[in-house]
């Protein structure tokens, strides 16, 4: 057996971090197997369902780099498929057709809980019970699985384990709509069979979808063919307890990669939510694809949590080849407002990664080399007076002599250190808010040394008319 999963979503909006991790599980599984992994487009809400949100999964799962072997699959595309299927099981007697109106159903279920009872479908519409009556005219009928009245339906869940539901729990679920759409818990299955479907791996929120689902397997393939195997994982929490949203910040994929996180480092923290190997916190995607396992699925729901995400970006920032990154970073530099000028972005990137955690961070540091340079009134009074004053005179006369590299200009500072009998931070400091504008950067030398001799010239000598 091949092992086939997919991933199904329904393009309505962004995708959710929560799919991302289901789809990430669902990829890492097929490869670890030598299986195939696939993507399906649910698009039968046909009001909900938009062009842009298909661009939308189709560049988030681009961007994660969740290579899929087949689709992307569109529901819309099945439909005669699906309407084939349906008219199938209303010739055998397992749908049929129900002329409820809303009010009429909206009526049952008052009286339902009016008399303390889980409001459900009564059957009405069953062929025995509408013997005799005629189909009001003008009304498009719905159509309804005849679920099984009695028994259980039982699966061996992968990740949470036995799962045991009466069909006394189920009523007749609506198939297809009056218009003839189908309805997810039937359009589901029907792709799921048709794709040959291995192991269905999806967030828990469908584990009560799943005995329905399976009902519906059974009147279609009929008893003894073998279904698909469920897996349904734990819910990715916010920080307070409740279901991942918006209310908690970033849940988008795409807003990720354009607040300055890489792909690798979104990859690796959704591999780690819910999901563990060991005490390993860091690794890639060939190592997922080695390891992961079901075995290894918490029961229990995942935290969401923003510093590890944090933590993690900021160590593959580290480990990024300068390149990669500067080609990041210059259309967020862009955006800042940065004149181009100045050292080169690879020089500057490679300067700055070791303290950044995102791309947004490494390009607001990197605007100390292509803002425009101006000291504050603040900083001003705060650095450049007295031996601060000393420090970036002694400085300037000797910036057209020394040589320019980072030795050089490092053996000055600390001559400047000797002659006026100070500490190191009284000289780097003063200098460092003279150029720069900034009373932190990385380490001075590496900083002047980048600005070059010119730049540093020109912002010195519009700092020195302003010392006391
Ligand atoms: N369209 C469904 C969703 O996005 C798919 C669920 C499934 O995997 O069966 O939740």
């Amino acid at each position: 057996m091949t092992v086939r999963t997919r991933i199904a979503p329904s393009p309505t909006g962004m995708l959710h971090l929560g799919t991302a991790r289901t789809a990430l599980f669902c990829w890492a599984y097929a490869r670890r197997h030598g299986g195939q992994f696939i993507l399906r487009i649910e698009d039968t809400d046909l009001e909900r369902s938009t062009e842009a949100a298909v661009a939308v999964i189709l560049e988030s799962m681009r961007w994660l780099d969740l290579e899929y072997d087949e689709g992307p699959v569109r529901q819309t595309d099945r439909l005669a498929r699906y309407r084939e299927v349906i008219d199938r099981l209303l010739a055998e007697g397992k749908a049929y057709r129900c002329y409820a109106s809303k009010d009429e159903l909206e009526a049952l279920r008052e009286q339902q809980m009016a008399r303390g009872e889980k409001p459900r479908y009564d059957g009405r519409w069953r062929p025995e019970n509408a013997a005799g009556r005629t189909p009001p005219a003008g009304v498009a009928p719905v159509v309804r699985f005849r679920n099984p009245d009695h028994g259980d339906v039982a699966w061996n869940d992968l990740v949470k384990g036995p799962i045991v539901v009466g069909n006394a729990e189920l009523d007749d679920l609506v198939i297809a709509r009056g218009d003839g759409m189908p309805t997810y818990n039937f359009a589901v299955v029907v792709d799921d069979i048709d794709m040959r479907i291995t192991h269905v791996l999806r967030g828990d929120d469908h584990v009560n979808n799943t005995p329905r689902q399976i009902n519906i397997y059974r009147a279609i393939l009929g008893p003894g063919v073998p279904l698909p195997q469920f897996g349904h994982l734990p819910m990715i929490l916010g920080p307070d307890g409740q279901k991942l949203s918006k209310r908690h910040g970033t849940v988008s994929v795409l807003q990720y990669r354009d607040d300055g996180f890489l792909p690798e480092a979104v990859f690796n923290y959704l591999a780690r939510l819910g999901w563990s190997h060991g005490d390993d916190e860091k690794f890639g995607r060939a190592q997922l694809a080695q390891w992961f396992d079901l075995a290894h699925v918490n029961r229990a729901p995942a935290q969401y949590n923003l510093d590890k995400l944090l933590w993690l970006n900021g160590e593959y920032m580290k480990e990024a080849a300068d390149a990669r990154l500067a080609e990041l970073v210059a259309p967020r530099l862009e955006r800042l407002g940065a004149v181009l000028a100045g050292p080169a972005l690879v020089d500057v990137v490679a300067l700055l990664k070791q303290r950044a955690r995102t791309l947004n961070e490494l390009a607001d540091e990197a605007m100390l080399f292509y803002g425009p340079h101006g000291v504050s009134e603040a900083l001003l009074a705060e650095h450049l007076r007295g031996a601060g004053a000393a420090a970036v005179r002694a400085f300037a006369g000797r910036v057209d002599t020394v040589a320019w590299d980072k030795a050089a200009l490092n053996a000055l500072l600390k001559e400047i250190v000797g002659e006026l009998s100070v500490k190191m931070p009284q000289v780097a400091v003063p200098i460092r808010v003279a150029v720069t504008g900034r009373a932190q950067t990385p380490s001075l030398d590496a900083v002047l040394h980048l600005f070059g001799r010119t730049a540093v010239q020109s912002r010195l000598a519009a700092v020195l008319p302003r010392l006391p």
